[in-house]
């Protein structure tokens, strides 16, 4: 798969436009989506678990993050992450799964 050339841009800290916070780029899933030339969603990883857990990790709150990581919505790559992720664990671990083809059954640790 050839990845954006703009993926491998980090950055230091960046503003999340959700909560407002400065916060290093481990804090912010990636993207291929065009829309953001960073390789890095606006929204970081803990605003979006926050949605997740508070919808009750509805699927279609889930497929929405992904249209904006311009990645596929799979259920049960989903399902099978979420018994042993917290939300945004998880949502790193799919973002990752989904862009380098391998599923990380452990959480992912900072
Ligand atoms: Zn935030």
């Amino acid at each position: 798969m050839a990845l954006n050339p703009h993926f491998d841009i980090d950055f230091t800290s960046k503003k999340c436009v959700c909560c407002g916070q400065m916060k290093d780029s481990f804090s912010y899933l990636r993207t291929k989506s065009f829309m953001y030339p960073t390789g890095y969603v606006d929204v970081c990883v803990d605003c979006l678990g926050d949605r997740l857990e508070k919808t009750d990790y509805d699927w279609n709150v889930m497929d929405k993050i992904c249209q904006y990581l311009d990645i596929p919505f799979e259920m049960n790559k989903f399902e099978e992450l979420r018994p042993t992720h917290s939300a945004p664990e998880l949502l790193k671990s799919y973002n990752l799964m989904e862009l380098i083809g391998v599923l990380i059954k452990r959480p992912i640790v900072n």
